[in-house]
């Protein structure tokens, strides 16, 4: 088996889904600002989000993620709470009018929320669902049957559960809203396509609690004039995400997540590390002659998930016990994929990735 050096902290190799790793110098920093924050007599949790110093922290944050996204003039950046989860609801409710219907595409777990959230709000078409392949691939969007006049097109970028990915920004004339949670971040994306995007946090961005949302000027016209407060996408916008107490610490911790990205290179780097990692992993799978059997096709394999089935449960019982023997941690399948998912997120090191494709290779020669 390879050496690797210790891990900072007794740390483990953690592949956790989310919310999953956070780069250790970010951590870091958590630490020292945790007490007495920039001496400012008060720990970063107990600034008010009224003060100066916490106002500076939160607009740093969306100035930060504008330049990492290169998100146009005019987008609004909001930070709301109620996760992605949330944003089901919250978006169905502000842009699915009565009398009109929305288009949905459903390539996972994820999409299949959403559009159950919106189809009690309107009318939710699903015109694509990869059910029958139990989620494995992605469409090409451009030969969907989309409806004309519908209200907005809703993708999820990519699939957390069953590690399948677009891997492209969509190349539609139609408003596209889009569930990037569990990808944001590790690629650039071209914002100017999307309507709107949103993520929640704790996969590629700092830990639970906020959620961004980008909004382009045309979108947040579409909004009511009026709806329930907490869910009026106007009135976050109008008060700068102030509206009520924001998840103060948790767009703290983001904010120096965006740091930490912009000195190290930022999104196109971040976009070669983590091709380099995931091909990893899938050279590990398609190297096992047939041992392990990747879930997503090749051409749609996620970068962030990778999911992946053994020949049988005794054998995924011992490999994730093995595993865990060299601090591989956290990579139980969700159970309708069954077999493994590899989570490897940003802030997860290609080191990790190379520990776990050589125990990979080294659990297949003995037990296959
Ligand atoms: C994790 C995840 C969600 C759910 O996020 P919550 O913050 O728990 O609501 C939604 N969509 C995708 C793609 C996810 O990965």
């Amino acid at each position: 088996m390879v050496t690797v050096a210790p891990q900072p902290y007794d740390r483990v190799f953690n592949f956790s889904a989310g919310p999953c790793t956070l780069p250790v110098s970010v951590l870091e920093q958590v630490r020292d600002d945790l007490l007495n924050y920039k001496g400012s007599g008060a720990s970063v949790m107990e600034l008010s989000h009224r003060s100066k110093a916490y106002e500076q922290i939160i607009q740093e944050a969306e100035a930060d993620l504008r330049t990492l996204l290169a998100i146009p003039e005019g987008y609004k950046v909001l930070f709301l709470q109620g996760g992605a989860s949330l944003q089901f609801t919250m978006l169905a409710n502000s842009f699915l009018a009565a009398g009109q219907s929305a288009d949905y595409v459903i390539t996972g777990t994820w999409g299949k929320k959403a559009i159950e959230a919106a189809a009690l709000i309107g009318t939710a078409n699903k015109i694509f669902d990869a059910k029958a392949d139990n989620y494995n691939h992605c469409p090409d969007l451009a030969s969907l049957p989309l409806t004309p006049g519908a209200a907005y097109l809703h993708t999820t970028a990519n699939e957390t559960i069953q590690g399948v990915d677009f891997l492209a920004d969509p190349q539609l004339n139609v408003p596209v809203i889009c569930d990037a949670s569990s990808m944001i971040l590790s690629r650039p994306m071209d914002v100017s396509r999307y309507a709107m995007i949103y993520a929640g946090a704790q996969k590629n961005m700092g830990p639970a609690g906020n959620t961004v949302v980008i909004l382009s000027p045309e979108q947040l016209e579409k909004a009511p004039a009026s709806t329930h407060p907490m869910l009026d996408y106007r009135i976050h916008a109008e008060n700068g995400s102030m509206y009520n107490t924001p998840p103060c610490f948790s767009i703290y911790v983001a904010g120096l997540v965006y740091k930490h990205l912009i000195a190290n290179g930022g999104l196109a780097a971040m976009q070669a590390t983590n091709e380099a990692k995931a091909q990893t992993l899938y050279d590990a799978i398609d190297g096992s002659g047939g041992f392990y059997k990747g879930h997503a096709k090749p051409e749609n394999r996620s970068r962030m998930n990778v999911t992946f089935t053994l020949p049988s449960d005794d054998l995924t019982a011992a490999f994730l016990k093995e595993a865990k023997g060299h601090k591989l941690e956290e990579l139980k399948g969700h159970r309708s994929v069954g077999g493994c998912r590899a989570s490897i997120y940003n802030a997860f090191p290609l080191e990790g990735c190379q520990l776990m494709a050589e125990f990979m290779a080294d659990f297949a020669k003995r037990n296959g």
